[in-house]
């Protein structure tokens, strides 16, 4: 479908497509990273006291007060923390502030499908690096090119978290370029680098609250850099919208932060359950790559992932599944809660007798 009235630059977008938002009673929703445990009671509680007055009015534009308990609680200044509708927002204007200097962004072949579809927006060329036959990612590809570099830690969808070190000897080596670590999976198991920009001038780090935190509706990201790359952020931002973390946003990731404890807990159940989870689809012949995230990337022993999603679907079971050459075999998989997981062994053991 297409309008005489679409831009060239529409008619050509292929824009990114999110897990689906099926609902009901008996489906088991597995398939979009969501966290299974709802945030807070200190968040709820902050929300429910959002008042009239604050509604009426418009929100900080700088989002000050979350941005100070953010740097708080990563020992930062206020100046080094960037704040967003979600990290994808962010994502957006970091690739319009550090990437569309004409020359490539790179970034790793199994990564965030969002990232060419950032690319395509805005004229961005692309230059893809394999990954290990491992599916780790080979730092050492990486050229210091002055377009720019981006990858998730751990990476998406192979859920596989990449060594701090190697990071620290990425950013040495390429001065002139723009890094991007996408932490949006970091709480839960990967070591985050946010600390390292202090050290590196060339290094952002984005996050998010949807996941750990249970905040997906909220609308919620931020991101970590030097002063001098933040006001980067910040000037795309305000070429943009004032206005991208709304005051019930705000509220909401004030409480969640001064929540540690809750937050920890959150993090061990997924955890805990995910471990389960492993062994219990190893024993059943599954490859299961070590995830350090809250979902896992897994093939089945016939190799036949299309037909598992198929019939798994039919049952009401939501998972994730690319339609690609490269990705045939695998499924990825959210770490929902312990009996979701039941659910999902008792009917992979029902669709075996079938696949
Ligand atoms: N980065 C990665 C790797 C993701 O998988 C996601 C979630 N789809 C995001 C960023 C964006 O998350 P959000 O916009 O909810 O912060």
């Amino acid at each position: 479908m297409s309008n005489v009235l679409w831009t060239e630059l529409v008619r050509r977008l292929t824009p990114y497509v999110p897990g689906e938002q099926r609902h009901g009673d008996n489906i088991v929703k597995l398939n979009t990273n969501e966290n299974p445990y709802p945030p807070s009671k200190e968040v709820l509680k902050a929300i429910a006291e959002v008042d009239g007055d604050m509604l009426r009015r418009y929100p900080d534009p700088e989002s000050r007060e979350l941005r100070e308990c953010l740097a708080e609680y990563h020992n930062l200044e206020m100046s080094q923390v960037f704040v967003g509708n979600g990290s994808d927002e962010i994502l957006a204007l970091a690739f319009m502030a550090f990437f569309t200097n004409g020359q490539p962004l790179q970034y790793p072949k199994l990564s965030y499908s969002f990232y060419p579809v950032y690319c395509d927006l805005l004229g961005i060329e692309k230059q893809v690096h394999e990954l290990e036959t491992d599916f780790s990612i080979n730092m050492t590809l990486f050229e210091d090119n002055r377009g720019g570099i981006v990858f998730p830690n751990p990476n998406a969808p192979t859920s596989l978290a990449a060594p701090v070190d190697a990071i620290k000897e990425l950013l040495a080596r390429v001065p002139h370029t723009a890094v991007l670590v996408d932490e949006a999976y970091v709480s839960f198991g990967a070591q985050s680098v946010v600390d390292l920009v202090k050290q590196y001038p060339n290094l952002i780090v984005s996050q998010t609250f949807s996941k750990a935190r249970s905040l997906a509706g909220i609308r919620l990201g931020a991101a970590f850099a030097n002063p001098e790359l933040i006001e980067a952020l910040s000037r795309v931002k305000d070429s943009f919208n004032s206005y991208p973390v709304d005051a019930v946003a705000q509220r909401a990731g004030i409480a969640s932060l001064r929540d540690e404890t809750y937050h920890r807990q959150t993090v061990a159940k997924i955890i805990a359950t995910r471990e389960e989870t492993v062994a219990e689809l190893e024993q059943r012949g599954f490859r299961v790559l070590e995830s350090s995230a809250n979902f896992i990337f897994v093939s089945p022993a016939n190799g036949n992932a299309a037909a598992l999603f198929d019939e798994l679907n039919r049952r009401d079971v939501l998972v994730r599944y690319w339609r690609s050459d490269e990705l045939a075999a695998w499924l990825r998989i959210t770490i929902g809660t312990d009996d979701e997981m039941k659910k999902l062994l008792a009917v992979i053991d029902e669709a075996s007798l079938v696949v």
